[in-house]
């Protein structure tokens, strides 16, 4: 992957790099078209990451269909596709992690130990095997473009985060490879979580400021959905993810599966 990349910086082309799990959806394709728009180059890594995946969580089931995700890719112009083997990854003896203290540590850190070392770990081994000019993450998964963020400007990666717009369903549903998981029942129930931060998107235009009113009205919507059971539903700093700000965060089950969400109330609500 380095020769290519490399070769290619020789040429003076610009380098964009679009990291993904693969099972591609129309999220992850705003940020490969958005990387062809703004680059000579685009490299897609698709890899499903063990060390970000818990004990217990769904690495085994992820859904994998690594001929579609090349055929849309080529579709799109994407000029590398790179699918390493967890063995190049992380080879016998391999055991360093990456941990980035503070901002990775509440919320989905705290709910899920040891995704963002995972995270951060293997952002870090893409920049190093790729060296894109720009990284392209989307605002779906909020938290992790700050650690993402924090980790590249700590290591001094010369890479420039770019962040997108969640893409949604016309119902409201962010996009995610997980829905599929989701049975008709379920689908029908998970715009429980676009429907909370539509609603608290709409109270916060009104004028309303009381984190507590704000949370409340999060919490209402989620809980009038039987087959929705809360993980966290709160508004912190989107910049630290402490506690009190204009960013709604929320991670939800609906049966077996997890989904998180988030949205800036100081922003209207798309749709
Ligand atoms: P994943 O394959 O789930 O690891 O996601 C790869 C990238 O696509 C991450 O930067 C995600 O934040 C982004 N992404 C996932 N879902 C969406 C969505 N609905 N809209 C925009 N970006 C997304």
């Amino acid at each position: 992957m380095l020769g290519v990349s490399r070769r290619w910086r020789r040429e003076g082309q610009a380098i964009g790099l679009v990291p993904t799990m693969g099972a591609l959806h129309a999220g992850h394709l705003s940020l490969v078209e958005r990387s062809c728009r703004e680059n000579h180059r685009v490299v897609v890594s698709i890899f499903v990451n063990p060390i970000q995946f818990g004990p217990g969580e769904d690495f085994e089931r992820y859904p994998r269909d690594a001929e579609r995700d090349a055929e849309v890719l080529a579709k799109a112009g994407v000029d590398f596709i790179y699918r390493p083997t967890v063995a190049v990854m992380y080879p016998t003896g391999s055991s360093t992690r990456i941990h980035v203290a503070g901002v990775s540590e509440p919320l989905e850190g705290r709910a899920r130990p040891g995704h963002f070392d995972g995270v951060a770990t293997v952002v870090a081994k893409l920049f190093t095997a790729v060296e894109p000019d720009r990284a392209y993450f989307g605002q779906k998964d909020a938290q992790q473009v700050t650690v993402v963020k924090r980790m590249a400007q700590d290591l001094g990666f010369p890479v420039e985060i770019r962040v997108s717009a969640t893409v949604r369903e016309p119902d409201g549903l962010a996009l995610s490879s997980r829905n599929a998981y989701l049975a008709p029942e379920e689908r029908k129930a998970a715009v429980c979580l676009s429907s909370a931060l539509r609603l608290a998107s709409g109270a916060y235009a009104r004028g309303e400021r009381s984190p507590e009113r704000l949370r409340r009205t999060l919490w209402e919507r989620l809980e009038v959905e039987p087959l929705a059971q809360v993980e966290y539903a709160e508004l912190v700093d989107p910049e630290t993810f402490s506690a009190h700000g204009s960013l709604a965060v929320l991670a939800v089950r609906i049966g077996r599966t997890r989904l998180i969400d988030n949205h800036d109330l100081a922003m209207d609500f798309p749709g």
